[in-house]
């Protein structure tokens, strides 16, 4: 499971809630804060979330296949 809580650093205008994202590593190292604290989503976290969700899954493969 790579969605967790959200958090943020202070030295971003954004927050994480993906451990896969490489900026949130990032941030949980440097001046790491709990929570969303208002923020936007970061757009690397946001897309790690669709694709884990499955929302963004593979959408070709559908195109691909006969009916
Ligand atoms: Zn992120």
């Amino acid at each position: 499971m790579s969605r967790t809580v959200p958090w943020h650093s202070v030295h971003e205008p954004v927050y994480h809630n993906n451990t896969l994202c490489s900026g949130g590593r990032a941030a949980n190292i440097a001046g790491s804060r709990d929570g969303s604290n208002g923020k936007r989503i970061c757009s690397e976290c946001e897309q790690l979330n669709l694709i884990s969700s499955g929302s963004a899954s593979t959408p070709t493969e559908f195109a691909r296949r006969p009916a």
